[in-house]
């Protein structure tokens, strides 16, 4: 039973997010809200723990009230890209069916209004929320 428990919590994954990077999401956000916008994200992962330390403007990118996305073919391959954030205009920060199948990377940062870092969550690809701490 211990070894089960302590398996499963190794499972655990953390999301650390550089204080920078939050604010550039909340900026980000605010300045295309009632739109969605995205971003991509930057870091490294190591373990159980991804670590997100810069933001990249998408190119092409389409943004709207529903839908925000990008054609990851317009990507150049650069292996510090490690996942993307959004937001939602609306209430919730929960992924969208559509969201998790856009799935990028590691990792799936979701902001949602009004864009502060109590509204920031961080999704595995099966819309598993992660715990995620802003670090300085
Ligand atoms: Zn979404």
């Amino acid at each position: 039973m211990f070894k089960k428990a302590e398996q499963e919590k190794k499972e655990e994954k953390i999301v650390l997010l550089t204080r920078q990077a939050a604010d550039g999401i909340i900026t980000f956000s605010k300045t295309y809200h009632p739109n969605e916008a995205i971003l991509i994200l930057q870091g490294k992962k190591k373990g159980n723990e991804i670590t997100i330390n810069g933001l990249v403007i998408p190119p092409f990118s389409s943004n709207g009230p529903f839908y925000s996305g990008f054609s990851l073919y317009d990507l150049p391959f650069d292996d510090s890209y490690i996942g993307t954030a959004h937001s939602h205009p609306g209430p919730s920060n929960r992924p969208s069916l559509e969201d998790l199948n856009h799935f990028f990377g590691y990792v799936s940062v979701i902001i949602h209004f009004p864009y502060e870092y109590g509204t920031i969550a961080a999704y595995e690809r099966t819309g598993k929320k992660m715990e995620i701490k802003i670090v300085d």
